[in-house]
C-alpha cells in the first residue's frame, strides 16, 4: 500500500490574531492559502496545529482547503473539573481531525508517562479524530545505544489496541533534534524508521501500513535529503512550520 505523506506544522505557543503580539498566526495561514492558490498543490496532506486559542478562527480560513486542523494536545475525559484542559470533543467541535499527543515538552514538562499517553490517545479516537503519537530518545538514551529500546517501549506502551493505520500516526521525534538546529544522520532515520515499522507489524500485520513521521529541526534545506528516506511518511515540523516559505518548501519536497 503505498502510504500518502504528511507534512504537519506544530506552532506550539507561539500565534494570536491580527494586530496582536507576538506571530500573527492568521497572516500565516493566509499565506500557506496563497501559496495553495498559486499551486501546484504538494504531494502530500498539510496538516497545521495552531494554539487552541486560535482553532476556530483558523477553521473558518482553511474551510473547503486542503489544509487540515489538529490540536496539539488534549485531556483524557470527555468533560469534567479540569481546569484549562481541552478535551478531544472540544478539539473536534473546533473542526480538528488530528490530535498530536506525547510530544516530548508535554512528556518532559508535564510528566507524562506513556500510560497518561495512550489514554489521550484512546480520546482522541473516541471523539473521531487521528492521534499523532510522539516518541523519541534523549541524547543519553542514544549515546548509551537505548535508542531503540526507548522507542519500541514508548510504542508498546502508547499506542492504544483499537489503533490503526487510518486512526493513528506515529511521530519519532529525536528529543536532541527538537528546536536545536541538529538532525540524525538519514541512514540513523532510516534505520530509527525501519525499526518503528517492523515493531508495528510484529504487533498487527495490518499496522505496517501506519504512516511514520520525522521531527526535529526539518526545515526547507534538509527536507529533501530526509523525506525520501525509507519508511519516512512525511515531517512533524515545529520551528519552520512559523514560516510559510519554509513549511511550503518542506511540502514541496515530498517525494
Ligand atoms: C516539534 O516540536 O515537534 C519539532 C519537530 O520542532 P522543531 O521542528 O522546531 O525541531
Amino acid at each position: 500500500m503505498t502510504r500518502k505523506p504528511l507534512i504537519a506544522g506544530n506552532w506550539k505557543m507561539h500565534g494570536t490574531g491580527a494586530g496582536k503580539t507576538g506571530l500573527d498566526g492568521l497572516a500565516l495561514v493566509g499565506a500557506l492559502l496563497a501559496k495553495l492558490r498559486e499551486g501546484p498543490p504538494p504531494q502530500c496532506d498539510l496538516l497545521i496545529c495552531p494554539p487552541a486559542t486560535l482553532l476556530s478562527r483558523v477553521a473558518t480560513l482553511i474551510k473547503g482547503s486542503a489544509i487540515a486542523l489538529g490540536g496539539q494536545d488534549c485531556h483524557a475525559k470527555e468533560s469534567g473539573p479540569h481546569t484549562g484542559d481541552v478535551s478531544a470533543e472540544m478539539l473536534a467541535d473546533a473542526g480538528c481531525r488530528y490530535v498530536i499527543v506525547g510530544h516530548s515538552e508535554r512528556r518532559s514538562n508535564h510528566g507524562e508517562s506513556d500510560a497518561v499517553v495512550r489514554a489521550k490517545a484512546e480520546a482522541v479516537h473516541r471523539a473521531g479524530l487521528a492521534a499523532i503519537v510522539c516518541v523519541g530518545e534523549t541524547e543519553a538514551e542514544r549515546l548509551a545505544v537505548k535508542a531503540e529500546a526507548v522507542v519500541g517501549r514508548q510504542i508498546a506502551g502508547s499506542l492504544p489496541t483499537a489503533a490503526s493505520s487510518t486512526n493513528t500516526i506515529i511521530a519519532y521525534e529525536p528529543v536532541w533534534a527538537i528546536g536545536t538546529g541538529r538532525v540524525p544522520r538519514v541512514e540513523d532515520i532510516a534505520a530509527m524508521h525501519g525499526f518503528v515499522r517492523k515493531t508495528l507489524a510484529r504487533n498487527r500485520a495490518d499496522l505496517a501500513d501506519m504512516r511514520i513521521l520525522y521531527g526535529g529541526s526539518v526545515k526547507g534545506s534538509n527536507a529533501t535529503e530526509i523525506l525520501p528516506t525509507a519508511d519516512v511518511d512525511g515531517a512533524l515540523v515545529g520551528g519552520a512550520s512559523l514560516n510559510a516559505e519554509e513549511f511550503w518548501a518542506i511540502a514541496r519536497a515530498c517525494p
